[in-house]
């Protein structure tokens, strides 16, 4: 395999120090690995707008629950590496969690309001854990770009804040979320799905579906009205247990009391033992 593995920081640093002399840019995405199709289209955009990729695998155990899938989260690394040459990066980032926490971490990133609801009411210090090793990520590989996919809206919108309020030199690039032909986002978690549990599945996008069309189409101002065909398609199935349908703000991510502009639809379900998320931007009239 010719593509280039780096597992210490020294090691990237002293890559990519030979790449900035040479005055080319560095393109970086970040991940946990269990790579699928939307992580490589992750990449093949930061292959086509910068000089150097670099693809980060790091099961991030700062912003994992103590119930959650830290352990049980896939590890395939060597088919991993394959996606990433084949994507055509330049340097795969492994660390391993005592090269990222050598110390026991003192010192954080958090947003203040941003992660209070949809994930971040569910998940007490995740988008903490995120914006911590995101910003570790950023200073050791410095890129002038990173991409990060919609499916995360709250952790996107969260980075992109980050950035701004940090006064950090990188470019956040939204990419839209890739689904599966049935419309259920693409997601590492989808694995954990019995062939059972997978029919259940598309009925998340389907129900945020209803939800915008309340919106574009019936002009529906009433968050209650607007998350009300949702809803019912959500607990029709049985199999599925609904954390969270929310409409908030885009930008703010609080919840709105009406609509009159555009919003961010959000919701997690859980099928079985799995937690799957989806998101949708809808606006009154229609036009995005
Ligand atoms: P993860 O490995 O799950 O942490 O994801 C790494 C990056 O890929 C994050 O920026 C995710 O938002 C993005 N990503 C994961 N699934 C999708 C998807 N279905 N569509 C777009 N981006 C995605």
């Amino acid at each position: 395999m010719s593509i280039g593995v780096a597992k210490t920081v020294p090691e990237v640093r002293q890559r990519l120090s030979e790449i900035r002399a040479k005055q080319r840019t560095i393109g970086l995405v970040p991940t946990m690995g269990a790579l699928h199709a939307a992580h490589a289209a992750l990449i093949q955009r930061a292959r086509a707008e910068s000089d150097f990729v670099v693809v980060s695998i790091f099961v991030n155990p700062l912003q994992f629950g103590p119930n959650e899938d830290y352990l049980r989260y896939p590890r395939p690394l060597e088919k991993d590496l394959n996606i990433c040459e084949r994507m055509g990066a330049d340097l795969v980032f492994v660390p391993s969690v005592e090269e990222l926490y050598a110390k026991a971490q003192e010192v954080f990133v958090d947003a203040a309001h941003l992660g209070n609801h949809l994930c971040g009411a569910f998940r007490p210090g995740h988008f903490r854990g995120v914006t911590t090793v995101v910003a570790k990520l950023f200073n050791i590989v410095q890129p002038e770009r990173a991409y990060f996919g919609e499916k995360d809206y709250q952790q996107l919108t969260i980075i992109q804040r980050m950035v701004s309020d940090l006064n950090l030199p990188i470019e956040i690039v939204p990419v839209p979320t890739l689904r599966e032909p049935d419309g259920l986002a693409m997601s590492s978690r989808n694995a954990y799905l019995t062939a059972e549990e997978r029919q259940a599945a598309p009925m998340l996008l389907r129900a945020l579906h209803a939800s915008s069309r309340a919106i574009e189409e019936a002009g529906s101002r009433s968050v209650a009205e607007a998350k009300a065909p949702a809803l019912r398609l959500l607990q029709s199935d049985p199999r599925i247990r609904l954390e969270y349908l929310e409409v908030v703000d885009p930008a703010e991510l609080q919840p709105v009391t009406e609509i009159t502009g555009e919003v961010r639809i959000a919701a997690a379900i859980w099928i079985g033992k799995t937690r799957l998320i989806d998101n949708l931007a809808a606006r009154p009239g229609g036009q995005h």
